[in-house]
């Protein structure tokens, strides 16, 4: 094992529960909204519908085929109609409070701040997250993750995105590291393990669902951040 000093968390679901804290938004815009009044009975089946219609949209987003303005009201806006429900104007103010509302959500996966207190003595601990500078921060200062970490890097500061090498130079910049002294941890193989491994940064692949198919060799993996305190 390398000799770290540098610990490189990424936010979105390796450190904050994505899915669980956009799942609870979601329910409550359906009641907030009133959507069962509108026709809407089964909020579970909306939510997969959203998430189908979503899932593709960010696909075209990615392909710059859209901005994101569209893609957030388009989600909605789409997912009404499915149940009939032609509203322009609902689908703009569901857009609005979905925006503001998900940030606020703090669910973190088990044992997070466990492992953070344990580690906190040891190393430098920054965060490097894909994301806009205003939602990010506001997560991180709603979950109380804020005290652990010493520098957060956006990809809107950076001026790049992961994986992008510009990125993980301006991080190793800002936070005065050198790659052999440090270590990313993340769920994205794409974005965070290929991202770091190219410019010679050692990863951890947080895995909190399994990944099939497995094609990309991270220097570690786990299953539960409690797991990282073994390897560090
Ligand atoms: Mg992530």
């Amino acid at each position: 094992m390398r000799n770290y000093k540098h610990l490189f968390f990424d936010l979105d679901r390796t450190l904050w529960d994505f899915d669980k804290n956009n799942h609870e938004t979601f329910m409550d815009m359906y009641d907030k909204f009133q959507l069962r009044e509108k026709g809407i009975e089964n909020p579970s089946e909306f939510y997969d519908i959203y998430q189908h219609i979503n899932f593709a949209l960010w696909e075209t987003y990615k392909a710059g085929q859209i901005e994101k303005e569209r893609l957030n009201f388009s989600r909605f806006f789409h997912s009404l109609n499915v149940f009939n429900v032609d509203d322009k104007e609902l689908a703009a103010n569901i857009s609005e409070y979905y925006i503001k509302v998900s940030p606020l959500k703090s669910n973190l996966y088990p044992e997070t701040i466990e492992t953070l207190e344990k580690l906190k003595p040891k190393y430098r601990m920054h965060i490097v997250t894909n994301g806009f500078e205003e939602v990010q921060f506001i997560k991180i200062e709603n979950s109380g993750l804020q005290k652990y970490f010493e520098k957060i890097i956006t990809s809107e500061r950076a001026g790049f995105k992961k994986p992008h090498t510009g990125f993980f130079d301006f991080a190793l910049r800002e936070t005065d590291a050198q790659p052999k002294e440090s270590i990313i941890i993340g769920d994205d193989p794409e974005t965070d393990i290929l991202g770091a491994s190219q410019i010679g940064i050692d990863q951890i692949w947080v895995k909190h669902k399994p990944v099939k198919p497995e094609t990309i060799q991270p220097t570690y993996a786990v299953n539960h951040l409690r797991e990282i305190i073994d390897i560090l």
